[in-house]
Order: C-alpha cells, then structure tokens, then sequence
C-alpha cells in the first residue's frame, strides 16, 4: 500500500484500495463503470459547478437594498450623491473595520470588485513603487510572485498578465508552507510578493494560522518592499457554528517590524449582490495614503449612494453576522451534498481525497494522478460543466493532473446532489481506465 500523491501536504495519504486490484477483479470494475457511465451520458444532463457565484436565493437575502438608501446624507452629513470621499463613507467603514480586525484608518472602501483593487495596487507598485520602493517593480527586470497552490485562478491570470513569473508553493491546513517560502524570499530579491488567501481558502478551505502569519509577515525578504496580497474574500464566510476569526494581520506586520508588507482586501461580493457590492482594502495608514494617491488621478470617488445603501441595510457589524448566518443556511446543505455523495461513492475505493471545508464557496477534489483532465473532459461529455483541470495551478498547470475544484453554491441543492453522482462516477471510470493502461 502507498499513496498516490506525490506532493507532499498535511491532508491524510490514502491507502491504494484500487490500484491492489487483481487484473480479473480491475476489469470486472471497469465494465461496471462503463455501464455506470452510459447510463449518466443517456440522462442528457446540463449541469454547472464550475464557478463560485452566489445562488438566486442568496442575492434575495439582499434585496431589501433595492429599496434603499433612504435618504442620501450619511451620518457625517456628507451628502452621497456628489462627488468626493475618495477614502469611502465612514459609516460603512466603521461596520467593516469592526468585523476585519481592522482601525478605521487603515480601511478604504471602493467600488463592487476587490479583484479591480488588486489590480490597482499591482500597476501602483509596477509603475510607480510601492511605499517602501526604491524604484518601480517595472524597472527591476523579472518580478516574481509565490503563489500558494491549488489557488485562486483569476490572481494567476492577473500576474500572468503582467508578465510577472509564478513560483508555486503548497497550501496546507494551516496556510502556505511558510518554511519554504522564507526560503525562497530570503536570497531573491526579484520575488516582490505573494498572494494568499488566508480565511476558508479558494479552492482548499484552509486558513492561515496565527504562526504562519507570523513566520510570513517576520520573515527577512531579500527585496525591501516585499507585499502580501492577502486577500480575505471569505473572512465572513462561515459554513458551520464555527465562525473563524481571521489574523489582526495588519497590526501583526507593524509588531513584526514590517507594517507595509501585507494589504489586505475584501468586498461584499458573496455577502450581497455579486455585481453591486462594496470592495475594501485595509493595510497599514502609509499604504493607504499610497493607494488614494493614486486613485486620486482615476476617481474623484467611489459610489458613496450604494455605500450608504449597504450601511442602512446591515445597520452594524451585527447585522452583517446574521446576514452570514443566513447564506450558510442556504449553502451548507449543498456543501454537505458534495461529502456525502463523495464519501459513499468513492471513499472505499482510495482514488480521491477532498476538502471538507467549514466556510468558504469550494471545494478541492484530487483524483488519482494523471486523471484530472480525463474526469473534467468525461464529465463534459456527461453534461456536467468542471472548472478546467489545472486551473487552480498558475498557467493552468497542475503538474500532477490531480486537482480539481468543485462549486457548489449556485446550482439548487438537487443539481448539486445529480452533479457530485456524476462526478464520482466519471472520478470512479478514469482512475479504472488509468490503472488499466498503467
Ligand atoms: N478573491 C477570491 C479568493 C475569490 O474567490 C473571488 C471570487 O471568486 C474574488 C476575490 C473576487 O472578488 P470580487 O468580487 O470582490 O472582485
């Protein structure tokens, strides 16, 4: 008995159940996923768990915004339809903070996509430096970036576009392996940041603990204005009666003598409305005066009007929780779908290994090496939409051909339930197809 995966990571090593298989008993397997197979292609299936969108049920929770703001002056008697307060309306902020772990200082809010902050403070630092620069990236030669893997898609693209080179580092439970990045950072000082993403991870579920924030955020980095891109999409995003507290990360780097190394975003994508939500970027007080620097030249401010509409509609931090506490509702038992229905089809097989993530819109499946396309392209020819094997790797590689990263929030609970059956069988017909090739 050995383990299948080859990279190391803290989650459990199956034993090979299939793989000990005689070849009669491989074969007789094998015809018996074949039918399984036939049978899920004659079902005409169409069916999407490729992306983390929130359901329609979900973005009812919010609809109460439709009806607001009432009024247009905010607290602090700003008047919202007008121009100005490039920093964001205070009492937004002041919910937000609060349930951040942030001071109000060193919090901004923005537009309805953290993603666009992410970009901006990528092309700040690239054109311009970031604070601690002695120059801009863009004139240092080749910039690098670790990248904690499997991870976010859109991050990898992001870099990519910028020609910026991605060094992949595993994600355990308790964040990225923080030994081998201080390796990494500590002689190259072309490696100029990471990104994670440290609450209910996309696509693990892992969060960073109080000690790998730490090693991150203390260790010595050969390039002085080293970032982390700590991007905290899922703080609030809780799946159980568990409600993790995410790392006071920015109050954590000032103690560690590196107050501008992390930046941290959010938004209120998955908490209300996808497409018109609020995004924040917290970071230390230095950072932020950087950022609306440069903002300043593209914004004469953000949209205040929908600002104050989420600040009436939650009304404080409070109002946020419970708000939370009824997604949770709504996405749990699909999320409980997806363990059931893996565990009853394939644990006694030992062909797959998956997160059982306690918040957060994902979970990461790994099949047998070498079948994660096979499982994608014959769930496809079943109806059943993936997200692309490997794209959780940077430029799409997953030099394992083992991950695959499954979103089950948005299909109703029934879909969710006919989706993962398939799923499992086509998991079930491409590890047989590889052990018997191999
Ligand atoms: N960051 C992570 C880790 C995500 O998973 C997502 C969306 O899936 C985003 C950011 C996008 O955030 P926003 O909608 O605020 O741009």
């Amino acid at each position: 008995m050995g383990t299948f995966w080859s990279t190391t990571t803290t989650r459990g090593a199956p034993a090979v159940a299939l793989a000990d298989l005689s070849t009669e008993e491989l074969a007789a397997f094998m015809q018996l996923q074949r039918a399984a197979y036939d049978e899920l292609k004659l079902r005409g299936l169409k069916l999407d768990v490729t992306r983390g969108k929130p359901s329609a049920q979900q973005l009812d929770l919010s609809n109460g915004l439709l009806d607001l703001p009432d009024g247009f002056v905010a607290a602090d008697g700003t008047d919202t339809r007008n121009y100005g307060g490039l920093l964001g309306l205070t009492e937004l902020r002041e919910i937000f903070a609060e349930l951040l772990g942030v001071n109000l200082d060193q919090l901004t809010a923005q537009g309805n996509s953290s993603l666009t902050l992410m970009q901006q403070v990528l092309v700040g630092c690239l054109l311009h430096g970031a604070v601690d620069s002695e120059r801009p990236w863009s004139a240092e030669g080749t910039i690098k970036f670790i990248c904690p893997v499997p991870g976010y898609d859109r991050h990898f693209a992001l870099l990519n576009s910028f020609g910026i080179e991605m060094v992949p580092v595993p994600m355990h439970e308790d964040g990225p392996d923080a030994d081998k990045i201080a390796a990494l950072v500590k002689d190259d000082p072309s490696i100029k940041g990471m990104w994670v993403v440290p609450t209910y991870a996309n696509p693990t579920g892992d969060t960073v603990t109080e000690e790998v924030a730490a090693k991150l955020l203390a260790m010595p980095t050969a390039a002085p204005d080293f970032k982390i891109f700590w991007d905290n999409a899922y703080a609030l995003h809780h799946l159980t009666q568990v409600e993790t507290k995410s790392v006071d990360v920015i109050s954590l780097a000032a103690s560690s003598g590196n107050p501008h190394r992390p930046i941290m975003f959010a938004s209120t994508s998955k908490i209300t409305f996808a497409g018109a939500g609020v995004a924040f970027l917290a970071a230390s007080t230095e950072n932020i005066t950087w950022y609306l620097k440069h903002l300043g030249l593209s914004s004469i401010g953000p949209d205040k009007v929908n600002q104050l509409r989420h600040a009436q509609f939650f009304k404080d931090a409070g109002g946020v929780r419970e708000h939370m506490r009824a997604h949770a509702q709504i996405i749990a038992p699909k999320f409980d779908a997806v363990e059931r229905i893996l565990t009853e089809r394939l644990a006694e097989h030992d062909i797959a290994r998956w997160t059982t993530p306690i918040g957060g819109y994902f979970v990461s499946l790994d099949v047998l090496p070498g079948t994660a396309s096979r499982v994608v392209e014959l769930a496809k020819e079943a109806g059943i939409a993936l997200t692309p094997a490997g794209s959780s790797y940077p430029l799409g590689n997953d030099p394992d051909d083992e991950n695959i990263r499954l979103a089950p929030t948005m299909p109703p609970l029934e879909e969710v339930e006919v989706a993962m059956d398939g799923v499992a069988t086509c998991v079930l017909l491409a590890a047989g197809e590889y052990l018997t090739s191999h």
